[in-house]
């Protein structure tokens, strides 16, 4: 199919027109700051390889990026030290539990197993090469600036709610650290994780941190070289594997696509060499997923055609609702 612009705003538009009217979730509400988000704000938003963008609804309202950031500072952190150290230190499998499970760390003495849980996640800021606090955030920011290409900065409202709230991630912190899996102080690791995950971006921002994934490392707009194109299968494996909270499995079933999502509402796939798609809007399933965002972003990759795992000539499975609970 030719992606070019047209088609690619036409099915923008269908998903945004078709998905607005999915009910059903709920906003965050362990985080104060996210429950009290407007749950109607819906956007949509397609960033290609070359650039362009294609945006529909409130694709320029601002929201926090919660675990969408965990993607970014993997790849800072597999710049820094390495990918073969970082899979050893952090390794890449799913844990088939939530997001912030205790559980997953004692079944796996104290090892986050992927760094797009939250445990993986703080041991991943734990490995950004930094001589105090505040280099360790400034690259991590300075790493999603780049992947965005604009200027994202920290809500400081956001990162008060969840800095006052976040009693079970230091939790997990000092566990990684007693487990030998954190590799700064446990909580300077929890603190910056938090401030990562607190910025603020818009659903086109998104679009275009995923089209820099989709390119190879290199943002499409600003031709800014972010990271090495070699890290890239690594960020698209993990997104797989992990990057849907326990629907991964199912988003790769039905979708074809690696994925994130963030409590905050934003749904990212990737489309490799070809453009990503976002969508954001703040209720969440049962188990972390925006419930629109999710239908929108597996309509447009239908409408696409852009699953990995569908062999030419096959025609489309059915699109679940992909909701869980
Ligand atoms: N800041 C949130 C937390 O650590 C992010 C969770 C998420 O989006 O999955 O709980």
């Amino acid at each position: 199919m030719a992606l070019d612009a047209q088609t690619i705003q036409a099915a923008v538009d269908a998903a945004h027109r078709d998905c607005t009217t999915r009910t059903g979730g709920a906003n965050a509400s362990y985080i104060p700051y996210l429950a009290s988000v407007d749950p109607s704000l819906f956007g949509v938003a397609v960033v290609t390889v070359d650039g362009a963008a294609c945006t529909a609804g409130d694709s320029d309202a601002e929201f926090a990026i919660e675990s969408i950031s965990k993607v970014f500072t993997m790849a800072r952190a597999m710049a820094d030290v390495g990918p073969v150290e970082f899979h050893r230190k952090i390794g890449a499998d799913p844990t088939g539990l939530p997001f912030n499970s205790v559980s997953a760390l004692e079944l796996h003495n104290d090892k986050p197993l992927s760094p797009l849980v939250n445990a993986g996640a703080m041991s991943s800021v734990s490995l950004v090469t930094a001589v105090d606090t505040e280099q360790r955030w400034s690259r991590i920011l300075q790493t999603q600036r780049a992947f965005a290409g604009r200027e994202i900065r920290l809500s400081v409202e956001v990162n008060a709610s969840e800095q006052a709230t976040n009693f079970h991630n230091r939790a997990i912190a000092w566990l990684l650290y007693g487990g030998g899996a954190m590799y700064s102080d446990p909580m300077e690791a929890c603190d910056v994780y938090t401030r990562q995950c607190s910025t603020l971006i818009t659903t086109e921002d998104l679009a275009t941190m995923g089209a820099t994934i989709a390119a190879g490392g290199t943002n499409p707009v600003t031709h800014e070289h972010v990271v090495d194109a070699e890290l890239v299968p690594h960020l698209l494996a993990e997104m797989t594997m992990e990057g849907m909270y326990t629907s991964s499995g199912d988003w790769a079933y039905t979708v074809g696509l690696p994925g994130k999502s963030g409590v905050g509402g934003g749904v990212l796939s990737v489309a490799p060499g070809k453009l990503a798609i976002a969508a954001f809007s703040p209720p969440l399933d049962p188990v972390g997923n925006s419930v629109r965002a999710m239908a929108a972003v597996a309509q447009v990759a239908q409408a696409l055609d852009l699953s990995l795992y569908k062999v030419p000539g096959a025609g489309d499975p059915p699109l679940d609702p992909l909701v869980k609970g």
